[in-house]
């Protein structure tokens, strides 16, 4: 724990907090040695981990990177959280991240941006940036963050860490700040695939608290490995999309680096195929109106009275609420709400939210026919490395606003459908920034896919 806190304090230009429970923590860490001398010490005894700012841990301040939280005070723990915490995990601190996770770069934060410790002058990836990069500047052994469309798994591919999505539903959401409720995941990032699945491992399985958590029995998701001779008797059938590799929009460094890796699996006996995804095209454009339609309603329960942040200067009412909500939400926020509004409101309802349902559904079954004969999708985890701060924010003159959206491209197809997916490090680029590699299976089986990343 100390040898952390003075990490964190050393590198406090990366702002991955925004707030350190030093005191809290070393006491943390007695308890657990008093465990460990009696023998009664968890199995995350001397973990020392950071939660993303969208994770209740009663009596803590939760922000959701956002202004309109100020001043509140989480009433309980998220149920995740809470079976890290009886494992003996030691919680050193809350992590920054975009604004109610909605952002790929960590510049949508109240708190300000995160930087990456590969270039400060880059963007750590979002929305989990905080989370990510304190796990690549060692200022924690892991981080816990959310994906809704890539947010655990592109800032990890950016900060050269393993991220892990999980099955949607394969970790209870209790106590996770909705975005969009049925694309939400919860998922580790850390140095090491065992790590990744260890956390996995403690915080997955039934909860009461979340009806949409599955009641599938939690496997051992550390000790998955594939055998040696996997690769001769049984060996998979990998997937990749063509077009994904060879589109002008992903960058050469990368392409070449998954390259790298097909060939190797292709040595070690397995089948790599390209495919196509006929649906890739509507990907973002789904992803985009379901999450935001679902961001809308969700965030509507942030009306200036019962949470946090509220305009004192408001005169009724309806004024209450416009202030509130104006001052309070950033821009980034506020676009998407306007924007599922705009998509739910009744004269547009059947033409945007009614057909994203539908060519969600198309996706899910060009999917699902895909996984009848392949084991898994390999695919880079984003089109390019860490872009700069304010590369692709869309404010300056003739920037296109949408160009942030496309860093998700490879990410949120298993959000979309629900699969679990692993972003692990693949090498760097000619100026040392991490590259990722991503690896998505069918649901609930992280097992297989813990052993395939773990192999890599
Ligand atoms: N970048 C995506 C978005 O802004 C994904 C965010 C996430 O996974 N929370 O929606």
């Amino acid at each position: 724990v100390e040898q952390y806190l003075v990490r964190i304090d050393e590198h406090r230009h990366l702002n991955a907090f925004t707030e350190v429970y030093a005191d809290e923590a070393r006491q943390q860490a007695d308890v657990v040695d008093q465990k460990l001398s009696a023998g009664t010490a968890g199995r995350l005894a001397g973990m020392v981990i950071g939660i993303k700012d969208v994770l209740s841990y009663t009596g803590h301040s939760v922000r959701a990177g956002s202004r309109i939280l100020d001043n509140f005070t989480a009433q309980f723990t998220a149920t995740a959280v809470q079976r890290l915490l009886d494992e003996d995990v030691i919680i050193i601190g809350r992590q920054n991240c975009d604004e109610f996770a909605m952002g790929s770069s960590n510049e949508n934060s109240a708190f300000g941006p995160v930087r990456n410790a590969a270039d400060p002058n880059r963007v750590p990836g979002g929305s989990s940036g905080g989370s990510a990069v304190a796990v690549q500047a060692g200022l924690c052994l892991a981080s816990i963050g959310s994906d809704t469309g890539g947010s655990v798994r592109q800032p990890a591919a950016f900060c050269g860490v393993v991220g892990l999505k999980p099955t949607y539903g394969r970790i209870s959401r209790w106590g996770l700040i909705a975005y969009a409720s049925s694309f939400d995941c919860i998922g580790p990032i850390a140095n090491t695939v065992d790590d990744a699945a260890l956390l996995l491992e403690v915080m997955a399985g039934a909860d009461d608290f979340d009806s949409t958590v599955s009641n599938q029995p939690v496997a051992a998701y550390s000790q998955a490995r594939l055998s040696g001779r996997d690769a001769e008797t049984r060996p998979l059938r990998i997937a990749y999309l063509r077009g994904g590799l060879e589109s002008s929009g992903v960058d050469a460094s990368i392409r070449e680096a998954t390259q790298g890796k097909i060939d190797a699996l292709q040595m070690a006996g397995h089948t790599v195929e390209p495919v196509e995804l006929s649906l890739l095209k509507y990907l973002l454009p789904t992803y985009y109106i379901l999450t935001t339609a679902e961001a809308s309603s969700n965030l509507s329960r942030f009306d200036g009275v019962r949470y946090g942040y509220r305009d004192t200067s408001a005169s009724d009412l309806l004024s209450l609420y416009k202030r509130s909500r104006t001052e309070g939400f950033g821009a980034e926020v506020r676009k998407r709400i306007l924007l599922g509004t705009f998509a739910l409101s009744a004269s547009y309802y059947d033409a945007y939210y009614t057909k994203a349902q539908q060519v969600r559904r198309l996706i899910r079954e060009e999917t699902e026919r895909l996984f009848e004969q392949y084991d898994f999708l390999l695919s880079p985890t984003t089109p390019s490395p860490a872009f700069r701060l304010g590369e692709k924010t869309g404010q300056g003159s003739g920037d296109d606003p949408l160009q942030m959206y496309l860093a998700d491209i490879f990410t949120v197809q298993a959000n979309v459908v629900g699969y679990p997916a692993i972003s692990v490090p693949n090498g760097t680029d000619v100026n040392g920034l991490p590259i990722g590699l991503q690896l998505m299976a069918r649901p609930f089986a992280e097992e297989a896919l813990v052993a395939l990343a773990k192999s890599l």
